[in-house]
């Protein structure tokens, strides 16, 4: 990862890793310090949370929820794992092995659900029973999943492994639309509000490149096959088109995605549209919703009563359009 012969710009041991955004080297030692001072920061600018919270990590199995279930644990948080099956066909089969495999090895505790065992339905049935993208479908029902074991479980905190590439995108898409209200909400943390808990991405000054050297240099073994439903998401050409950028220019990811956090988002504050109005506990499942059943349940009795649809059929359809 380092071109030979450089050395660490703190101890001028052999460099492991060159960071073009840091101008610098760093040996494995000194870089595992900067992931650490990176994610330190980004608890304490944001307010994220304290060592007495009770966090629960949003685990899929990949570099980024792992790294960061496993740097807090070793900051000395308070952090559980919560596992979703999604259904998606052997990805998901895999992604559950390597977070059970990496809980285990650590002796951590992992909260599982899974859609098609607990709820009747899978992530590529559902797509197709509400005719919804299977992003769509899959993110409803994970942010439901999330809110409601973090309820359940008295956690304070719901943390997930987004990183400043992900961030950054999303932002550049969010700009390119100039969508107010998402630009107005796309910040590190989200207070807890209206039933729903708090949220926090401790990863958000960190790349994806630096988090899967933490992964290897930490002996962290992540699935690296990306779920097959996110090909042809825009997301991936935003992160293209920004690395090309940074290839030129060195450091305008962060600066572009951290100076908006720090200068923009507090113009932005009074224009995010918080969930308003009449929120109640939804009449099948009790969580907060300002309709009679939530979203969640509406998918669930649509999904549940579809015959489950193979991955293979939602891939083939989105791959002919
Ligand atoms: Fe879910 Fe889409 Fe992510 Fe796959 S790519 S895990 S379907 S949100
Ligand atoms: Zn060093
Ligand atoms: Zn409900």
């Amino acid at each position: 990862m380092a071109t030979s012969g450089s050395k660490c710009r703190a101890c001028k041991a052999p460099a492991v890793i060159d960071l073009p955004r840091h101008n610098a080297n760093f040996c494995a030692d000194h870089f595992l310090q900067l992931c650490r001072r990176q994610v330190d920061k980004a608890i304490d600018d944001y307010d994220m949370f304290d060592r007495s919270d009770r966090l629960l990590v949003a685990v899929s199995g990949g570099k980024d929820s792992l790294a960061i279930w496993d740097l807090l644990v070793e900051a000395g948080y308070q952090a559980d794992g919560f596992y979703v099956g999604l259904g998606i066909g052997d990805y998901s089969d895999e992604s559950r092995a390597y977070v059970e495999r990496f809980a285990a090895s650590r002796s951590l505790h992992l909260v599982t659900v899974d859609l098609r065992d607990d709820y009747g339905y899978d992530v590529p049935t559902a797509a197709r029973a509400a005719k919804r993208k299977p992003c769509s479908a899959c993110g409803l029902s994970k942010r439901h999943l999330f809110d409601r074991a973090a309820r359940e479980g008295g956690y304070d905190v719901v943390v997930t492994g987004h990183n400043l590439d992900d961030e950054a995108a999303v932002l550049l898409g969010n700009v390119l639309r100039w969508d107010i209200e998402y630009l107005a909400r796309q910040l590190p943390v989200l207070p807890a509000a209206n039933g729903f808990p708090k949220k926090a991405k401790p990863l958000v000054r960190l790349t994806e490149r630096e988090t899967a050297a933490w992964c290897l240099l930490r002996g962290i073994d992540y699935l690296v096959e990306e779920c097959p439903m996110s090909s042809g998401n825009r997301h991936l050409h935003h992160k293209n088109t920004l690395n090309a950028i940074e290839q030129a220019s060195p450091s305008s990811k962060s600066a572009f995605y951290l100076n908006f956090i720090d200068k923009m988002a507090p113009l932005l504050a009074s224009q995010s549209a918080a969930a308003s109005g009449d929120v109640h506990d939804c009449e099948q499942c009790g969580s907060p919703t300002t309709t009679e059943l939530c979203a969640f349940c509406r998918l669930v009795d649509t999904a549940s009563a579809h015959e489950p649809v193979p991955v293979e059929l939602v891939l083939g359809r989105r791959g002919r359009r």
